[in-house]
């Protein structure tokens, strides 16, 4: 089964979604690899180690030529669209939920797409779960960013200068971001609170050593462990609360995420306004419209002192180990859909019906 795999052409796009050492894996076995010349270049992959891995760097017509799947990160523009043939399998992220255009371009020409965040949560998936490996990735950076714009170290010292305070973090949402982010937070040294509408993650927090903050707000949670989108009730009270106690924290990193649906509103332009000059907003959310009201998606901006930081596609910034870890997602998916080098589409295996977003009618069960 030959695969291709393109270089990503979105501005600020610098991951790839076959790194050498699966592509080494994957050619042993029965896969032919065609890889775009110099498509892992800014994930720090030359074209010559995809060469030692086995694949073929090709460049222009020839990527395509032949090939049944097409893997790449996101998804692909207009023109990248057109060129793939009816009946290509193509993976990546292909934003199901809110790219509809997107979407019925790829039906239109007749591609069997599987989208890697259409990917069930379940065990059985879990090597899969591109959507975790990323946010594992963009809540570590998070830490790494706040930890850089602010003008105080995280942890407690004792110096013969006297003491200096460690510095207080409040995460919001405790997903696999949150959690990355408090973790990671801790090791540098910082007191720290998080926040959560799911009851059930207070002990995922503390076992984190962080202190879960009570606001008194509570979602349900959805058989897929996602939260539901809360009540403009719901929303105001967690607003008022949060925005007392907001002022406390050096630094808040916002990863409150709701799949489909604009990024919850956390933090009121009030509350940054009763922040202490010095203080770092992360907003993780921002590609989806932000946490916090006064971020502008892929700035960063400084609001009588506080800097928020508002920039999007923070696994890109990270292209290594991040390219390194969708790409054993996307070739754990990839062993589901081919077996000895064919392609097995399997309509009654969960995984494969459900991350399927685009198919033929010939292709249908
Ligand atoms: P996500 O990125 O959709 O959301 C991030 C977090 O924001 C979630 O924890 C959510 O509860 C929280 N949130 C939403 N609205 C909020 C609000 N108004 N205030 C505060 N927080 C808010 O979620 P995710 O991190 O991708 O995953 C969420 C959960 O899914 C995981 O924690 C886990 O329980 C489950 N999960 C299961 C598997 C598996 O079993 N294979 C894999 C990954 C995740």
């Amino acid at each position: 089964m030959r695969v291709a795999v393109p270089r990503e052409t979105a501005p600020g796009e610098r991951r790839v979604a076959l790194v050498p050492e699966v592509v080494s894996r994957l050619s042993a076995g029965s896969f032919t690899i065609a890889i775009e010349h110099e498509a892992g270049a800014a994930a720090g992959f030359p074209d010559e180690a995809y060469e030692s891995a086995g694949a073929e760097v090709v460049d222009g017509a020839a990527l395509l030529a032949g090939a049944e799947a097409v893997v790449r990160v996101i998804p692909p523009s207009a023109d990248e669209a057109a060129a793939l043939a009816a009946g290509t399998v193509l993976i990546g992220f292909l934003a199901p939920l809110t790219d509809t255009e997107g979407i019925a371009r790829l039906q239109s020409r007749g591609v069997v797409a599987f989208a890697m965040e259409s990917i069930p949560r379940i065990t059985r998936a879990q090597s899969m779960d591109a959507l975790s490996s990323q946010a594992t990735v963009a809540g570590y950076k998070s830490v790494l960013l706040a930890a850089d714009r602010s003008p105080k170290m995280f942890p407690l010292l004792m110096t013969a200068a006297g003491t200096v305070a460690p510095a207080k973090v409040l995460v919001l949402g405790a997903g696999v971001a949150g959690l990355q982010a408090i973790a990671t937070a801790r090791r540098l040294g910082a007191v720290v609170f998080s926040f959560d509408v799911r009851p059930a993650v207070k002990e995922q927090v503390e076992s984190l050593g962080a202190s879960f903050l009570e606001l008194g707000v509570r979602a349900e949670e959805t058989a897929g462990g996602y939260a539901t989108e809360l009540t403009p009730e719901q929303q105001a009270q967690q607003q008022a609360e949060l925005e007392q106690r907001i002022p406390e924290f050096d630094v808040v990193i916002t990863t409150a995420l709701i799949p489909g649906r604009p990024a919850p509103k956390l933090i009121p332009a009030s509350a940054v306004s009763s922040m202490r000059s010095g203080s770092v907003v992360v907003d993780l959310a921002a590609e989806t419209g932000g946490n916090c009201e006064l971020t502008r998606p892929g700035e960063e901006i400084d609001e009588h002192g506080v800097t928020i930081v508002g920039i999007t596609n923070l696994p890109s910034t990270m292209a290594t180990h991040a390219s390194q870890l969708l790409s054993r997602n996307v070739v754990a998916l990839l062993g589901l859909l081919a077996r000895d080098g064919e392609l097995v589409l399997d309509w009654d295996d969960e995984i494969v019906a459900a991350s399927c977003v685009t198919r033929p009618k010939e292709v249908a069960a």
